[in-house]
Order: C-alpha cells, then sequence, then structure tokens
C-alpha cells in the first residue's frame, strides 16, 4: 500500500442518521484542503450508505466498517458480512479493536477468519492491536504485541499484507484521556516495523502504514505524528466533534 499520512474516525456507537450527516458535512468542509491527507470515517452499519454517498465526490476520503463478520453468509442473525460492506461502498474495515476483543471475546482465530472474508471483498483492513495496562506495567508491551501480530498475520501473505493497516492501541489509552508518550509511540512502532521485517520483507515493513490510537486528540496529534515511524492516527472520542477531528486531519 505505502506510507502516507491518515487520519480515521471511530465512531463507535454514537450518532443517529441526522448527526452522522451533519458530521461528515462539517468534516468534509472543514478539511477539504488537506488532500494529501487519506480521510477514513467508520460510522455505524446502520449509515454507512448514507456516509459513502455524502462523500461520493470527495477527494481521498474513505467510509469504513467498525467490524465485519468472521462468515461469508448464511444463518447468523444480526451479522452483517464483509461482502455486504462492498456492496455499500466501503472501502476499509477495522478487525481487532479491544473493545471487539474485550466486550465481544474475539478470539485470533475469529480475526483470521475476518481479515480471509474481508480481503476476498476487496476491503482494506485496519488491524488494531496493543498491550493492557498491567503488561506495560510489567514491561511485557513487546512480547505482547509480537504474539498479537504473529498469531493473526503470519496466516497471510506479503501481498495480502500490503492491503491492511496496523493500528497500534494500548489499551490502557484507549478512552482513558491517557495518551502514550511520542517516544513510547515511536518505540512501539519502530519494534512492529521489526516484527513485520521478521515475518515478511523489509520492504513491507518500511511500506505499511502504521497508525497510533488511544486519546490521540487535537492538542497531541502533532508531536504523536511527528513520529518517525507514525503514520497517522486512530480516533476515538475526538473524532465526533468536527472540529477537533480536521485540527488533528491538519496536524502532519
Ligand atoms: C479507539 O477506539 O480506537 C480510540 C483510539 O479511542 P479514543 O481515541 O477515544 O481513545
Amino acid at each position: 500500500m505505502g506510507r502516507k499520512k491518515i487520519v480515521a474516525g471511530n465512531w463507535k456507537m454514537n450518532t443517529n442518521l441526522n448527526e452522522a450527516l451533519d458530521l461528515i458535512s462539517e468534516i468534509k468542509k472543514g478539511s477539504e484542503q488537506f488532500y494529501g491527507v487519506e480521510k477514513i470515517i467508520f460510522p455505524p452499519f446502520t449509515f454507512l450508505k448514507n456516509a459513502n454517498d455524502s462523500l461520493a465526490t470527495t477527494t481521498a476520503f474513505f467510509i469504513g466498517a467498525q467490524n465485519c463478520s468472521e462468515h461469508s453468509k448464511g444463518a447468523f442473525t444480526g451479522e452483517v458480512s464483509a461482502e455486504m460492506l462492498s456492496s455499500v461502498g466501503c472501502k476499509f474495515v477495522l478487525v481487532g479493536h479491544s473493545e471487539r476483543r474485550t466486550f465481544f471475546k474475539e478470539s485470533d482465530e475469529q480475526l483470521i477468519l475476518k481479515i480471509q472474508n474481508a480481503l476476498k471483498n476487496n476491503l482494506h483492513v485496519i488491524f488494531c492491536f496493543g498491550e493492557q495496562l498491567e503488561e506495560r506495567k510489567g514491561g511485557k508491551h513487546f512480547e505482547t504485541v509480537k504474539k498479537q501480530l504473529e498469531n493473526v498475520l503470519k496466516n497471510f501473505s506479503e501481498s495480502e499484507l500490503n492491503k491492511m493497516y496496523l493500528a497500534y492501541e494500548p489499551v490502557w489509552a484507549i478512552g482513558t484521556g491517557e495518551t502514550a508518550t511520542p517516544q513510547q509511540a515511536q518505540e512501539m512502532h519502530a519494534y512492529i516495523r521489526k516484527i513485520i521485517s521478521e515475518l515478511f520483507s523489509s520492504a513491507l515493513a518500511q511500506n505499511t502504514p502504521i497508525l497510533y490510537g488511544g486519546s490521540c486528540n487535537a492538542q497531541n496529534a502533532r508531536e504523536l505524528f511527528s513520529c518517525a515511524d507514525v503514520d497517522g492516527g486512530l480516533i476515538g472520542g475526538a473524532s465526533l466533534k468536527a472540529a477537533d477531528f480536521c485540527k488533528i486531519i491538519a496536524s502532519f
């Protein structure tokens, strides 16, 4: 895929249809001039088609889904398949977000199936991972991240990895207001490139976009994005305020 500047907004289970369309239209207006930054928005499933339609002619602005089923189709009441997402104009899907791992007990095996289904349906995957607070405190953060990456990524080829972004999201920083320092983020992102280089190739390691996520906001984005191995951010809370999200987009 290659390195670029990326800002992604994960809206989680927030907004109704009108709020979603207002938010997109404000973000569109406030970020138009930053065409060098790839913008991706992850609204709730129900608004994906409307969101995609409202962005039809906008440069470097894409819609993604927060999740997809590990099954391709069939009797799985309430699930949404990768094919369905693709058919409404989604270009991306998040897989492995810590809230899915924690609240919905998603296992590595499920994540692998989700990625397979996503790639088969031409979706780019943003694969999320990151250590818990106890792991960081116990000095086990590198070990945890290595395992999370190896367990899942070893099942894919280098050409499949080319269609994926990675998002390092330390769980202790998600929605807590506590952000990794730029040093902590840079150190981990460099380590992630080392793992990708060992699993695949140094070319892939250098080309894979790696986002930082965890209480990234309009105040701290510039410092985080200035780190050599940080290609942008996956933003939760601050992506729900158009002015803040646009400031983050302007932070490169
Ligand atoms: C997230 O949910 O991916 C996230 C980074 O959330 P927040 O920015 O609110 O910490």
